[in-house]
């Protein structure tokens, strides 16, 4: 797909999920979270795999399937998650192009349909798809997907149907998102998802990188040690493993210390008082 201005598109295949989990080493497929507890120290997951410790979980679900998830939910978090409510949307892939404008010079990549009555109309907006027109297409046939579709679709030509669920962002919901960053990290729990933005692609990955960084911060004020070098530990592997590092450069410190104290220097240039002893 190539923009008016002749930049390049890059194009979402269906493939772009199985490369992603092909990237994670533990990928948990078809494996609900059905509970998780905290404690000071951690948190416990369970599912049908059993219950398994971690130092932290990041729930990337919508808000309501992650208050779920909560065994003992915060006041705040009971307050946030639960303020946000979710409306059904049934999608409908089909190949029967009598939902689109009679004439097909019309056919646009989303096409708006009104519903009959103005009470089905204010309730779910309907939208059918042109999927050739979003994105490339190995074949000619018009493949339609019809969001809340207001009139029957051919039978004969429905390929599949999808109950999906989308946040309505009313005036509770969008104070709830604002208070999202008090709940990260609350007892090692971090949240991210497209329901904390706009509920674009784009809300998803922002808010999951910005709950990345986040975690990684707080491992910077971890205080109980073995936690810590473990964060590091993983740090620095999934570094290695994203991005390739030829270390380049070797650094050297000079310390001076009075005379009769001995100082071992450490690897991460810290320089603790506990490494400074009496010759
Ligand atoms: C028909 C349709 C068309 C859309 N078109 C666009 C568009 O053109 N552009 C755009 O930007 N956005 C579009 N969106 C919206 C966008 O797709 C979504 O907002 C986005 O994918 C949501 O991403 P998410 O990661 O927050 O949530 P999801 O993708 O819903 O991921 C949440 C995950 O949590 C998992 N989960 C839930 N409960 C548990 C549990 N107990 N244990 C483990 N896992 C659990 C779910 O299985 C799911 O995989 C569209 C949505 C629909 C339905």
């Amino acid at each position: 797909m190539t923009a008016r201005s002749g930049t390049p598109w890059l194009v979402a295949r269906a493939t772009m999920s199985k490369k992603i989990v092909a990237n994670i080493d533990d990928a948990r497929l078809n494996t609900p979270v059905q509970r998780i507890e905290r404690d000071s120290a951690g948190v416990t997951v369970h599912s049908a795999r059993g219950s398994e410790r971690f130092d932290h979980v990041v729930l990337a679900a919508h808000s309501d399937q992650a208050l779920a998830m909560l065994a003992e939910p915060s006041a705040s978090e009971a307050q946030v998650l639960g303020a946000i409510c979710y409306q059904p949307n049934l999608a409908v892939l089909h190949t029967d192009t009598s939902v689109l404008p009679e004439r097909t010079a019309a056919w646009a990549a989303w096409n708006y349909e009104r519903a009959g009555d103005s009470a089905q109309e204010s309730s779910r907006v309907c939208l059918h798809y042109l999927l050739n027109k979003l994105q490339p297409l190995p074949f000619a046939q018009p493949i339609v997907e019809s969001l809340n579709p207001v009139r029957p679709i051919a039978r004969h030509k429905i390929l599949a149907e999808f109950d999906y669920s989308h946040p309505v962002f009313d005036l509770a919901a969008i104070a709830a998102q604002k208070r999202v960053p008090e709940l990260q990290g609350q007892q090692h729990t971090w949240y991210c998802g497209a329901w904390t933005g706009y509920c674009f692609h784009e809300d998803g990955l922002k808010s999951g990188l910005a709950a990345a960084d986040a975690l990684l911060a707080s491992i910077r004020v971890e205080m109980d040690k073995p936690r810590r070098d473990r964060a590091i530990a993983e740090l620095q592997r999934v570094a290695m493993d994203d991005v390739a590092v030829v270390p380049t450069h070797f650094q050297e410190n000079v310390w001076a210390t009075r005379k009769g104290l001995v100082l071992s220097p450490r690897m991460d240039e810290s320089t603790l008082a506990e490494a400074i002893r009496r010759e």
